[in-house]
């Protein structure tokens, strides 16, 4: 994803009709659930927002399946969340 400077907050919604998230849904691989993914709420909710600087953001995972009922998946990505703006940034 090429960064630039952005004034205006980028959303998820926006993520998402532009094609950036295609394929992918909300949540993370089961395997995920413990381990280094444990991390990442905290490492949220202590961050701040680099659009308007609120603190405490949220942790919006998606992951890109190859199989859900297998639970095979081929990417994953994690975002946080804006409360205030809705501005999302990629861990
Ligand atoms: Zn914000």
């Amino acid at each position: 994803m090429s960064m630039t400077t952005q004034r205006r907050p980028q959303t998820l919604a926006a993520l998402i009709s532009s094609g950036e998230l295609a394929g992918f849904r909300p949540g993370q691989p089961a395997e995920l659930l413990s381990g280094i993914n444990d991390i990442d709420p905290e490492v949220c909710a202590a961050s701040r927002c680099e659009l308007c600087g609120q603190r405490g953001l949220t942790l919006r995972p998606f992951t890109l399946w190859r199989d859900r009922r297998t639970g095979a998946w081929s990417e994953y990505r994690t975002f946080a969340e804006c409360p205030m703006c809705a501005h999302v940034s990629e861990f």
